[in-house]
């Protein structure tokens, strides 16, 4: 199968924070990428912009090094290289001082007509400033899009704020807030699943599916990170953004329309739907020392953090569709693999009539992020051979990398993906201001009723599953975690 390559109009995509990490490792290669299979077209600009004081030659040197170390070496034909860096140009700008914005707005204006982005890749404290600047300067446009990225706020009244400051200088029809788990192939595939195949959608309620598990588990710990996550835990990094994301796309009803704010409402309609959670219903965790690496409580630098580096939850989605079904979260760092995954399991057959039905397998259908994005039908059979009525469990694989053949090798990063929907106008796969606030409304109670109780996160072994009472969590409702691997 070989993906069809549609061409994005010509554009300006400026990114502030050009000389940071994500744009070195992220969004610089996947432009690259994009431009090597076509889609990017070679009338396009990318203007980076940050305080370094550099040239253009210097930046494009910057640029030259990401790319050999973060794109796929069979990518990197020299031509392409030449072709990518002569569309790369760069502008000293200081943020929060006015240096060098009249220079920016110059080049943008040289092309009024084209199509403009303004990809804010800096610290969170800047998105509000950098907005409103580029209103002042006449650098935006009443058709440019500006593109920010997790943190968004950092509770309800914080997003709230950032929300309404953006609102003042920017329609919500130019905020692309990106969640790169939304740009993956398979978080797409979920959707296309459901809604383009009539297999799954009428056996997708509490009716038939059992439980529902989303894992996303990292085998690293905080290191280097730690004062930055300290302050945010599993729940403000990981639960409120991606596992939510997750969440909406597995429990959503099917949208009227595939457009931006038809599938917006429905993910809002889960959020607002979630019951309260419990503090019974979460179990928080930090990893302790093995040996000589310290845990968590060294990394952060404080012995009484009491911040989580795992969280679980057991929640519940009050409307028709998902009455009595637990959708389980869980989310940590200094786990047993490295692995995202969400695991649809389906309720067993009404009556049994063979013997050894195992009360942990049956139909499940588990959708791979990483590693190896792919989505897994688990099924009962007949065990092959003669000697009786054996059963036994096989996966229908539908690993990406098989299916698509040599073109897996290449299957697009999420923010190759991402970036030319932002090009094209499309926000379906980008959370809504208002997506945004519901979940932080939904999860600010459970962080502020941990504080509240004085309770202290379990420890757990680095390299484990978690905390024991992690389990207890599922146990109580007959389930069982999935084994963690990688
Ligand atoms: P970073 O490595 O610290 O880079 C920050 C960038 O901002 C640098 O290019 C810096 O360049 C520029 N900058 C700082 N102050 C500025 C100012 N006053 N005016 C103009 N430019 C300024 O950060 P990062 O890791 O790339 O992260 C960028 C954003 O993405 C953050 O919001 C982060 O939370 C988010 N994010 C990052 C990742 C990741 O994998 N790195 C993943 C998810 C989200 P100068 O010093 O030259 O100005």
């Amino acid at each position: 199968m070989v993906s069809t390559v549609i061409p994005v109009q010509p554009f300006d995509l400026v990114i502030f924070g050009a000389t940071g990490d994500l744009a070195k490792r992220k969004i610089l290669p996947s432009l690259y990428r994009r431009l090597a299979v076509g889609q990017m077209p070679p009338e396009a600009r990318v203007i980076g912009a940050a305080r370094s004081k550099m040239t253009r030659a210097e930046f494009r040197k910057m640029v030259s090094e990401s790319l050999e170390e973060f794109v796929q070496p069979k990518l990197l034909k020299p031509e392409t290289v030449e072709t990518f860096l002569g569309l790369v140009d760069y502008v000293t700008v200081d943020a929060t001082g006015t240096n060098g914005w009249s220079t920016l707005c110059k080049k943008l204006n040289e092309r009024p007509d084209v199509i403009r982005a303004f990809y804010l890749s800096v610290a969170p404290f800047l998105f509000e400033e950098i907005a409103h600047r580029l209103a002042e300067t006449g650098c935006s446009t009443p058709e440019c899009r500006i593109v920010i990225e997790k943190p968004l706020g950092h509770d309800l009244q914080s997003a709230k704020k950032l929300n309404a400051s953006l609102s003042q200088v920017f329609d919500e029809g130019q905020i692309y807030r990106i969640d790169h788990y939304l740009g993956k192939e398979t978080v797409q595939n979920l959707m296309a699943i459901r809604f383009a195949n009539a297999l799954f959608e009428p056996l997708w309620n509490s009716g038939f599916i059992e439980h529902v598990q989303i894992t996303v588990a990292e085998s690293v710990g905080v290191e280097g990170r730690g004062s930055y996550y300290d302050k945010s835990g599993a729940m403000r990094d990981m639960v409120q953004n991606h596992l939510m994301q997750l969440l909406c796309l597995t429990a959503m009803e099917p949208p009227s329309r595939f457009d931006p704010d038809a599938v917006r409402d429905e993910k809002l309609k889960v959020i607002r739907a979630l019951d309260p959670l419990k503090i019974t219903d979460t179990v928080r965790g930090q990893y302790r020392a093995n040996g000589k690496e310290g845990g968590y409580l060294d990394h952060v630098g404080d012995p009484h953090s009491r911040t989580e580096s795992y969280v679980a939850l057991r929640v519940h989605i009050s409307n028709w569709r998902w009455s009595g079904t637990s959708f389980y979260l869980r989310t940590g760092k200094k786990l047993a693999a490295r692995t995202s995954e969400i695991a649809v399991v389906f309720k067993h057959p009404p009556h049994a009539i063979f013997p050894q039905v195992d009360e942990q397998k049956g139909n499940a259908l588990i959708i791979r992020l990483q590693p190896d994005e792919g989505i897994t039908f688990r099924m009962t059979i007949k065990e092959p051979g003669p000697g009786g009525m054996r059963l036994a469990e096989v996966p229908l694989d539908m690993t990406f990398a098989d299916a698509l053949g040599e073109e897996a090798g290449e299957m697009p990063e999420a923010y190759e993906r991402l970036i030319m929907d932002v090009v094209r106008g499309d926000q379906t796969l980008f959370m809504r201001g208002d997506e945004v606030e519901a979940a932080w409304a939904w999860t600010d109670p459970i962080i502020a009723a941990w504080a509240e109780s004085g309770s202290k996160p379990l420890p757990y072994d680095p390299g484990s599953a978690g905390p024991i009472d992690s389990y207890k969590l599922t146990m109580a409702e007959g389930h069982i975690w999935r084994e963690l691997l990688s």
